[in-house]
């Protein structure tokens, strides 16, 4: 398989979208979960369409109750089981002896370390084998995300990843989730908008970007966790596909 798969990946919908992949990919393709809006959008329209896609999440040990509630609330409303990949405990292990619980709070370096621990490195095994990842990724979600697109081929990890409602915004994506009944995380309607872990999440205010909850405490260029970041801390850019 190699990048020449985008040119079959298209589609005027998100549905369109995943049909064509799941018939362009062979092989595994895994849908990685948050249970934000985006990813319970997703969910729905995999699970509805009977699509062959792995469910799973990064299981990080600081994630919300809410979080692990509509977790379970999915599983049940769609019959699924989504796949929990955790910490390795020797390296978390290390990174509390060394920087403490909450080190993330003290730098820059030490918070990317966590998020390559509780999430970067599980994402490693969770891809492990799979020829296609599907994201939750939207364009309009902040600045650093504008150069989202449908599908990419990403060099790193030699496979497609997809990002279905791409061009969808915040609201279209929770109009279809309240048309749909789709479980959403309840901080969503506390001032949530973007929800990570615990510590590193709050409520945005009026007029603020939809990340800007997240790493508060860092900069506004600091609104990603590694998961799609390439080796010099740049968002991967999806290209369009055909
Ligand atoms: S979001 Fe915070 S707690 Fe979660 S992995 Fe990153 S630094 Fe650690």
């Amino acid at each position: 398989m190699s990048a020449d798969i985008l040119s079959r990946i298209s589609g005027d919908d998100p549905v369109a979208r995943l049909r064509s992949l799941r018939e362009a990919v062979p092989g595994r393709i895994v849908f990685t979960t948050s249970f934000g809006i985006e990813d319970q959008a997703i969910t729905h329209m995999i699970a509805e369409a009977g699509l062959d896609i792995h469910f799973a999440t990064l299981d990080t040990g600081r994630l919300f109750d809410e979080t692990r509630e509509v977790w379970a609330e999915t599983e049940d409303r769609y019959g699924i089981e989504v796949e929990a990949f955790r910490p390795d405990p020797d390296r978390l292990a290390d990174y509390i002896d060394q920087w403490g619980m909450n080190g993330f709070y003290d730098a820059q370096d030490t918070r990317l370390l966590c998020c390559e621990i509780r999430k970067v490195e599980p994402l490693k095994r969770a891809l492990a084998g799979a020829e296609a990842w599907i994201t939750g990724l939207r364009a309009d979600q902040s600045a650093g995300r504008n150069a989202v697109e449908l599908a990419s081929w990403d060099d790193a990890r030699g496979l497609v990843k997809l990002a279905p409602i791409f061009d969808w915004s915040r609201e279209r994506t929770a109009e279809f989730c309240a048309a749909n009944a789709v479980p959403v995380n309840a901080l969503h309607a506390k001032g949530y908008p973007s929800i990570g872990c615990a510590p590193c999440t709050r409520a945005v205010r009026p007029g603020e970007d939809e990340r800007a909850g997240r790493w508060w405490w860092e900069g506004d260029d600091a609104r990603e966790c590694g998961l799609h970041l390439d080796e010099k801390g740049r968002l991967v850019p999806n290209r369009r596909a055909a």
